[in-house]
């Protein structure tokens, strides 16, 4: 009965809240589920996301474009699965949390932490922009459940399992091949709990990364509403991140959603693209006299900025009217209760037309151009995603229930 009267007064603030900003300017509240941020974010005058960067996500460019909420998110590459690659990951995270922490603390004025759908509403109805956080790559628990709950108390609503590499949680839609690893088989014992525990607390369960048996054996596992937070259709761009037809409708049939990601390769298979790309990272590295590129470290260095326009200008970016035929054909195959919209900005993503959060009413104009009405743009920019965390909430209001 709890659960229900909270569903009941969550809608009756959306529809409230809704009435309110339609009054105000007409734009639907927007909402972007995938966002990163460098390690030295808030900590380097270029990554103060107060003034004006060289990031594809800052607070002007949000107030500019009408970009209402972001997940940042807690991103950490993989590594070696034993206790010193562990406490490296936990360490890492630590240090993205500090780094929003910093965000929120310097600039109250203009963005606050949204641990719930009713805190996104209600910093959008006091014109403040909203900060939520993911976690990517569930590594960073260091394999320790304890660390989930750590997390959740740190303000992080969705458990992104695994990324580029096989995990302690499940296998990765893109398996490391130097590793010979596989990926049939999906999730692990202690992927399992994770999700248990993820549920328990109310924390959305996020599988895009995750290789597809992991995404069906979490649909079979999972007791609330899971989201893919960044993935588009594999129909259209054969790709292992993207999600074939068959998991597009399975999420959706457990009342999920699928957030397409605006993600050039996801978006547009140019192979050609691609390893120019790769070459000219190699070789920016080099240039610096490292062994590896950074994305952070020499990702905003002239010569590599002056590379990727030559590489723009030779092979054309990915655009927004393609992105835009991945989300429509996530409407159709899934539903449109079932889509909503991620960048995966200063993480790789960004398309011709929405290339920064700066041209976020382009992506507007777009879906009002392919015939969606206002109710739609609602559900596809926020309102299926909210639902569904609104729903994890619920599960979890209900587990407890049940438990005392
Ligand atoms: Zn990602």
């Amino acid at each position: 009965m709890i659960a229900r009267a909270a569903v009941a007064a969550f809608a009756a603030l959306l529809a409230s809240a809704c009435a309110t900003h339609r009054a105000r300017d007409g734009r639907p509240l927007t909402l972007d589920t995938h966002v990163d941020i460098p390690f030295a974010y808030m900590a380097e005058p270029r990554f103060d996301a107060g003034g004006d960067t060289p990031l594809k996500v800052d607070l002007g460019k949000m107030e500019r474009g009408g970009l209402d909420a972001v997940f940042l998110v807690v991103f950490v590459e993989q590594g070696p699965l034993d206790a010193e690659g562990y406490a490296h990951a936990v360490a890492q995270a630590g240090r993205k949390y500090a780094a929003i922490g910093r965000l929120l603390q310097r600039y109250p004025a203009r963005i606050r932490l949204a641990r719930t759908p009713e805190d996104i509403l209600a910093n959008r109805a006091h014109g403040l922009l909203s900060a939520a956080i993911g976690i990517e790559n569930a590594y960073s628990l260091g394999h320790d459940l304890a660390r989930i709950d750590a997390a959740w108390a740190g303000g992080a609503r969705y458990l992104g399992l695994v990324h580029v590499g096989n995990n302690d949680l499940c296998t990765s839609s893109l398996p490391d091949a130097e590793r010979h690893e596989s990926n049939e088989e999906g999730i692990s014992e202690f992927g399992r709990a994770a999700v248990a525990r993820a549920n328990a607390l109310g924390m959305m369960v996020d599988v895009s990364h995750a290789s597809d048996a992991c995404v069906r054996d979490v649909l079979a596992i999972s007791r609330a509403p899971i989201i893919a937070s960044h993935s588009s259709a594999r129909a259209l761009v054969d790709h292992a991140r993207n999600l074939p037809d068959e998991l597009l409708r399975a999420i959706a049939a457990r009342g999920g959603v699928i957030q397409a990601v605006a993600y050039r390769e996801f978006v547009k298979r140019d192979s050609a693209r691609e390893a120019a790309e790769k070459a000219l990272q190699k070789a920016v590295a080099a240039q610096a006299g490292d062994g590896e590129y950074d994305s952070e470290k020499h990702g905003f260095l002239p010569a590599y900025l002056e590379g990727m326009q030559r590489i723009d200008a030779r092979y054309p970016l990915a655009t927004l009217d393609m992105f835009l035929d991945h989300v429509q054909h996530v409407v159709r195959v899934a539903g449109i209760d079932h889509v909503g919209i991620a960048s995966d900005f200063d993480g790789g993503g960004g398309v011709d037309g929405w290339i920064d959060a700066a041209q976020t009413r382009n992506v507007t104009d777009g879906l009002r151009r392919r015939g969606y009405d206002d109710e739609a743009i609602r559900k596809i920019w926020s309102g299926n995603l909210l639902r569904v965390w609104q729903a994890a909430i619920d599960v979890a209001a209900r587990h407890e229930e049940v438990g005392r």
